[in-house]
């Protein structure tokens, strides 16, 4: 679904991403991690080409992501991604937030945007919250509205950027919960976190990250009981 082939990506003279080589299947969920600054958030990103990389060939469901002829609307609209900090429309209802893209994007009926709108709010467990205001929301409903509209979207991949980095401690579980449930119906994943007991129970591959570079990728229990690399040995033991 995912193929990064010798991706490499400069922001100017600074080498971001080194020699990327990464391939990720349909339905696989690998969780990114790495200290801060090591690339996570710019591997992500141009997945969907946010970001554009600089050589190297990055394909997505077969499509070259950085083809001049690649229709980046298409492959935006089949990858939905979840950020740090929520990024709902402050002045919008929940449902508006969820409906407003499959209406104008999709070209979907207001009717059908808002059913599909409520079987996702559903699915994340608020549905009594479609018609409130974000700020009326905590932040763990909040994220939840935020991956309620990447999945109105329909989309084949999702991308996590850190999704519980900005919550509270008693409202990641409720995002992690919604996060495991799609995993298990078989979603594309790319989750950056620092949660390694999602990324323990839920990944199907760890891959760490340092200094834009791909250190080691591994099975998670591998991983976590024995790390080979050095640098991945000493982020672990940061984090206990
Ligand atoms: P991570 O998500 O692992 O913390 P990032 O991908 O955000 O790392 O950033 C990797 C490095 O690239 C950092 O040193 C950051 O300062 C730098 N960087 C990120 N975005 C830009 C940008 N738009 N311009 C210049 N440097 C950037
Ligand atoms: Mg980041």
């Amino acid at each position: 679904m995912i193929r990064f082939q010798r991706v490499n990506k400069h922001f100017g003279h600074f080498h971001v991403l080194q020699d990327i080589n990464l391939e990720i299947g349909q339905g696989e969920v690998v969780v990114v991690i790495g200290p801060s600054g090591s690339g996570k958030s710019t591997l992500l990103r141009c997945i969907n080409r946010l970001e554009t990389i600089t050589d190297g060939d990055l394909t997505v469901d077969g499509v070259k992501v950085n083809d001049p002829k690649t229709d980046i609307n298409e492959l935006r609209r089949n990858i939905g991604m979840v950020f740090q900090h929520f990024n709902l429309y402050p002045h919008k209802k929940v449902i508006q937030n969820i409906t407003l893209a499959p209406v104008k994007v999709l070209g979907v009926s207001e009717e059908e945007a808002r059913r599909t709108a409520m079987h996702y709010l559903e699915k994340v467990g608020i549905p009594d919250k479609a018609e409130s205001f974000p700020s009326q929301l905590s932040g763990g409903q909040q994220q939840r509205v935020a991956i309620a509209r990447g999945l109105a979207m329909k989309p084949k991949i999702m991308l996590f950027d850190e999704p519980t980095s900005a919550l509270d401690p008693e409202m990641i579980g409720e995002v992690l919960d919604v996060m495991k449930a799609l995993a298990k119906e078989g979603m594309t994943m790319v989750v950056v976190t620092h949660e390694m007991g999602f990324a323990r129970e839920v990944a199907d591959r760890v891959v760490f990250m340092d200094q834009g570079k791909i250190l080691e990728e591994a099975a998670p229990a591998a991983f976590f009981e024995n790390p080979r690399e050095e640098r991945a040995q000493l982020f672990l033991s940061r984090l206990i």
